[in-house]
């Protein structure tokens, strides 16, 4: 498939899908307590997603049972929500999810502490968010796709963390998952050049320990093979013409 460049009015079509998945995650993330159960978390999400009048396009997308994945400590992402998961002081749960409008897609992912964590967990959340934003200055027109995967390998690899290599970042718009691939580690070759109007996901998954990961027997979970902390950030953005892209997902 193609890497596709979205038009203006496509563009502000999924500035609006953007926009609610924001709101949602930010609704989401203030309710997250101790004591709530994984499935709360998505029958809430599935909610204001509908409310809306949007749908989940996470829901049923290769057969995957719910509209927000849950994915807890060791898991990376993909955790699907279950009544028997409580959420307890500690945890470390990183939601990730998106939604169409009009039939435009959005996507983004947030890691939210449960209460209160060790400094070494608190730091690789921050670190994970902030290499998406090390990485999206590399999102503009005229420059290379793979200069954002170096950047978030540049900003992560100094802290010793483990990038996930075997999950990437993607195109998004008329369809959830698009062209290009987007890896959050060094790559050799440049990779196509970017223009103005692509849009993309962008999604480092970084585990405290090593890199590598295991799929669960559920065929969806994908967990840390160490065992250690994981964390996830995303963001839908478009590259703009000229300066840094627009991150449509967050509340200005
Ligand atoms: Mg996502
Ligand atoms: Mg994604």
């Amino acid at each position: 498939m193609a890497v596709t460049v979205k038009s203006a009015r496509e563009i502000d079509l999924m500035r609006t899908a953007g926009k609610y998945l924001a709101e949602l995650h930010e609704k989401m993330g203030e309710a997250i307590r101790p004591g709530m159960s994984t499935m709360d978390i998505d029958r809430m999400g599935e909610k204001i997603i509908r409310s809306y009048g949007c749908t989940p396009n996470f829901l049923h997308y290769n057969g995957f049972p719910a509209s927000i994945c849950v994915s807890v400590n060791e898991e990376v992402v993909h955790g699907i929500p279950s009544e028997h998961r409580i959420l307890k002081e500690g945890d470390v749960v990183s939601l990730d999810c998106g939604l169409i409008y009009k039939g435009y897609h959005s996507d983004a992912a947030r890691t939210h502490i449960v209460g209160d964590a060790p400094e070494e967990v608190k730091l690789l959340v921050e670190r994970t968010k902030q290499s998406f934003f090390e990485g999206i200055k590399k999102a503009v027109d005229g420059g290379h796709l793979y200069d954002i995967s170096n950047r978030i390998d540049e900003y992560i690899s100094q802290f010793g963390y483990g990038i996930v290599r075997d999950l990437v970042g993607h195109g998004i718009g008329t369809k959830l998952h698009e062209d290009p691939q987007i890896p959050n580690f060094a790559q050799k070759k440049r990779g196509l050049k970017l223009c103005a109007g692509m849009t993309l996901a962008i999604e480092p998954m970084i585990n405290l320990g090593r890199g590598d990961v295991d799929w669960l027997d559920d065929d969806w979970t994908v967990v840390s093979s160490d065992g250690s902390i994981s964390a996830h950030y995303e963001n839908t953005i478009v590259v703009n013409k000229e300066g840094e892209p627009e991150i449509l997902t967050l509340l200005d």
